[in-house]
C-alpha cells in the first residue's frame, strides 16, 4: 500500500516523520499531493503548548496542493466554478463543512457542528493526512477548493488559506473601505496582509502600530500610510482623524493592552474588529456605557468562509507583485527537518518559514 511521510505531532514539543497510508479518496473527496505549507502563529502556540490541540496530529494548515485522485462523485469545478483537474494547484478552506448546521446556514461555515479543520484533527483510522506536513492531504467532503493560477509563486499562495483569508473576513466585517480612515494593531502576517487589501481596496488611511521598528517599517511596504509605537497611537490617530478617530479598528496583535489603544483610537460610530486574541489571555474592563453612548460596533471574527479564501486567491493573484507577499517566507526547510524549521519559525521578526516536500 503506497504510504505517504508525515511529521506526526505527538504531544507538546514532540514532532517525528512517519510514514502513513495514503487514503483512497471515495465519494467527493479529492486526494492532493502537498506542494507547500507555511507555519502559522497558531502551529507554534500548538506545538510550544500555548493552545491545546488533540494528538497525534498532522499539524499545518497555510497548504498549497497538487490535486493527484478524485473521489468518483469529485465535482471537476472549485468553489468558484473554474473548472479543475489532475495537477491543478489548489488552496482550500481551514475548516469543511456540513452545509446544513445551525451555523453552516447563518454564515458561519469555519464553526459547523460537523467540521473538519485541517491540521487541527487527531488521528482517525485512514483520515490521518489532514494537515499540510505531510506529502499528502486528503480533502475531505465539504472541503471549499480553490484553483490557483501559474504565475503566483507558492510562497504567495500558502498563506492564503489562513492569514489571508482571515484579514479578508475581518476587513468584510467593516463593510466598503473606500475612503475610510483604519487603524491596523500588529504589524504581523494578518496585519501586513490586511494594509495591503484596504491599500488596493482605497482606504484613505491606514495607520498601523506595533511595538517592533522593523514590523513598522514592513506595513510601510505593505501599503500603511502612517505607523506609530503604541504609546504614540493615540496622537498618530488624532493627528490623522481630526481628533475624531478611526472609522474601524483592527486588532490583530492578540496583545491584550492593544484592546486600551483600540477603545481610545475609536470613533464615534465606529467599528472595533477583534482578530488576534485566539488563545486565552486575561478579561478587560470594559465600560458598557461607553459603547451605548459611543454607538460602537465590536465584532469578534475567527476564521473565515469560502467566499473569503476565494477573495484571497483573486487579491493575491492581482496584488502579489505590488506588495512583498513572496519575502515574507523567509526561508523554505524540508519535511524532514520539520524540527527546524519550527525552531526557525519561533525566531524574532520571522514572518513566515515554509515547509516542503
Ligand atoms: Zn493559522
Ligand atoms: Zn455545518
Amino acid at each position: 500500500m503506497p504510504t505517504s511521510r508525515a511529521a506526526v505531532f505527538e504531544r507538546v514539543g514532540e514532532i517525528e516523520l512517519q510514514s502513513i497510508a495514503i487514503p483512497q479518496p471515495i465519494g467527493d473527496e479529492r486526494l492532493v499531493r502537498v506542494l507547500g505549507c507555511t507555519l502559522c502563529a497558531s502551529d507554534l502556540h500548538s506545538f510550544q503548548g500555548r493552545r491545546s490541540v488533540p494528538c497525534p496530529t498532522v499539524l499545518g494548515h497555510e497548504i498549497v496542493g497538487e490535486i493527484v485522485q478524485f473521489g468518483p462523485e469529485a465535482q471537476r469545478f472549485d468553489w468558484s466554478g473554474r473548472p479543475l483537474s489532475i495537477g491543478d494547484r489548489v488552496s482550500w478552506a481551514v475548516v469543511a463543512s456540513c452545509g446544513q448546521c445551525i451555523y453552516c446556514r447563518n454564515g458561519l461555515p469555519q464553526k459547523c457542528t460537523r467540521s473538519t479543520k485541517y491540521g487541527h484533527e487527531a488521528f482517525k483510522p485512514g483520515r490521518e493526512l489532514v494537515g499540510g506536513l505531510a506529502e499528502h492531504c486528503l480533502l475531505v467532503s465539504g472541503t471549499h477548493v480553490m484553483r490557483w493560477p501559474d504565475q503566483v509563486p507558492l510562497a504567495v499562495a500558502c498563506p492564503a488559506s489562513c492569514a489571508t483569508a482571515t484579514a479578508m473576513a475581518s476587513l468584510d466585517a467593516i463593510g466598503e473601505l473606500r475612503g475610510l480612515r483604519l487603524l491596523v494593531l500588529g504589524a504581523g502576517m494578518l496585519g501586513l496582509t490586511t494594509c495591503a487589501i484596504a491599500s488596493a481596496r482605497g482606504a484613505a488611511e491606514i495607520m498601523c502600530v506595533d511595538p517592533i521598528d522593523q514590523r513598522r517599517q514592513q506595513a510601510l511596504r505593505f501599503g500603511a500610510t502612517c505607523v506609530a509605537d503604541p504609546a504614540q497611537a493615540a496622537a498618530l490617530v488624532a493627528e490623522r482623524t481630526e481628533g475624531y478617530g478611526a472609522d474601524a479598528v483592527i486588532e490583530m496583535s492578540g496583545v491584550t493592552a492593544a484592546f486600551d489603544t483600540a477603545w481610545q483610537c475609536i470613533r464615534m460610530g465606529g467599528t472595533l474588529v477583534l482578530v488576534g486574541s485566539v488563545f486565552p489571555s486575561p478579561p478587560v474592563p470594559v465600560a458598557l456605557e461607553h459603547v451605548v453612548r459611543r454607538c460602537l460596533r465590536i465584532q469578534g471574527v475567527h476564521n473565515y468562509g469560502p467566499q473569503h479564501l476565494s477573495a484571497a486567491v483573486e487579491f493575491l493573484s492581482a496584488h502579489h507583485a505590488q506588495f512583498p507577499f513572496e519575502s515574507l517566507v523567509s526561508q523554505w526547510f524540508r519535511l524532514d527537518e520539520i524540527s527546524q524549521a519550527l525552531a526557525a519559525a519561533a525566531q524574532p521578526g520571522v514572518v513566515r518559514i515554509g515547509v516542503t516536500c
